[in-house]
């Protein structure tokens, strides 16, 4: 398996394997750029069906981490680690301090936090074995997904201004797809601002609790992309943005939360032919890490949930100079957000 020449490679400054045989821990850490600061990214649990594929997601993942906070204007840099192992049965104590140590030994050039399949509970166990972790409750922010709901509410209205010229989102139907962390909690923004809901999850218990609480619509989990609605949020899973389902289309916008909602890179431009415009995913979903920023430990100051709030809501405004430059330069937003975000990192070289 070729590493340096790997596409996802993309000029990683480190990338550590670490295993523990005692505990069956096997993990990779991917240290992107520390350019504007340490590398913070998530930590992913996910049961691989090849070592390949995890060395590919956590590649794509850190170097996506390092657009995400250089957007974001953050004193941070890109990092991600992985897991390989199955989070329904092979968490343990042992593997997460396992894990704590081999973060610990990169001196802090790399901090994690919660990502898919880990919990703010691995995280405090990983945090007794190294200070490098962000986004747990004792002397932090907690749970980012509010701020990450937050973010994409804040993102959603500046596209729904750009391309429908409504001054907010009152009557405005969206479809939300995913009622996790972050979709129940931008339901309930959109429902107090008086926006109608379409939703869809795989759990009918989330979505029984959408129509209690904000008197959304049910639709099926396969067809909700295809709801007749203005704006389509993706929330659950990436690659919702492919061959198959950008035809299928109708809401003249697609902003949501989800990590990696373009199947390729090449489906930023099919969405701009197919007139949509999309709130580039990483722009729009920055909220977390925006919030994880204002923590005592990154800013020697007491967390200002205030502070942090406010800086989340510039997502708006992010978003607006995104398309305003999508438009200008006739690209699609997907390559204004990397050109923005490649410049403001070349700022702070
Ligand atoms: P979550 O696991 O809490 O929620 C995901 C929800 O999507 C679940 O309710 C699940 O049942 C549902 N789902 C899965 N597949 C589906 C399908 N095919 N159709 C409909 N629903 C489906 O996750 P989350 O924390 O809410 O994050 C949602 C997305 O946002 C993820 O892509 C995540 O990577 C991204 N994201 C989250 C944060 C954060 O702060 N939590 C930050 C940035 C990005």
């Amino acid at each position: 398996m070729s590493v340096f020449t790997a596409p996802d490679f993309a000029g990683h400054e480190q990338v550590v394997f670490a295993s523990d045989p005692a505990c069956g821990l096997r993990a990779i850490i991917a240290i992107h750029d520390t350019t504007r600061g340490p590398a913070l990214g998530g930590c992913r649990m996910w049961h691989y069906a090849s070592e390949a594929d995890a060395v590919a997601d956590v590649l794509r993942l850190s170097q996506g981490m390092t657009y995400k906070s250089a957007l974001a204007e953050l004193p941070l840099g890109g990092g991600k680690a992985v897991v390989l192992g199955d989070p329904a049965h092979d968490k343990s104590e042992a593997l997460w301090r396992a894990l704590g140590r081999a973060i610990d030994r990169l001196g802090g050039h790399y901090v994690t936090a919660e990502d898919v399949g880990t919990s703010v509970a691995d995280l405090e166990t990983v945090r007794t074995a190294t200070a490098h972790v962000a986004g747990i409750a004792e002397g932090g922010s907690g749970d980012p997904s509010p701020a990450t709901a937050f973010g994409v509410f804040m993102g959603m209205q500046a596209a729904v201004r750009h391309r429908l010229g409504g001054a907010d989102v009152t009557g405005i139907r969206v479809a939300l797809q995913g009622l996790g962390h972050v979709g129940l909690c931008l339901a309930g923004h959109l429902a107090e601002a008086g926006a109608e809901l379409v939703v869809a999850d795989l759990d009918p218990g989330r979505v029984d609790a959408a129509v209690e609480r904000f008197g959304a619509r049910r639709a099926e989990p396969a067809a909700i992309h295809a709801e007749d609605v203005e704006v389509f949020a993706p929330c659950a899973l990436g690659a919702i943005l492919n061959d198959r389902t950008i035809p299928e289309l109708r809401a003249p916008v697609v902003a949501g939360s989800a990590n990696n909602q373009l199947a390729e890179a090449r489906h930023g431009g099919a969405l701009a032919e197919h007139g949509v415009l999309y709130a580039p995913d990483y722009a729009i979903n920055a909220g977390g890490i925006i919030n994880v920023s204002h923590e005592s430990t990154r800013t020697g100051r007491p967390y200002d949930r205030q502070a942090a709030y406010a800086h989340i809501a510039r997502i708006h405004d992010t978003l607006a100079r995104i398309f305003e430059a999508a438009d200008a330069e006739g690209i699609p937003t997907s390559v204004a957000a990397d050109r923005l975000a490649e410049a403001r990192l070349r700022q702070a070289a």
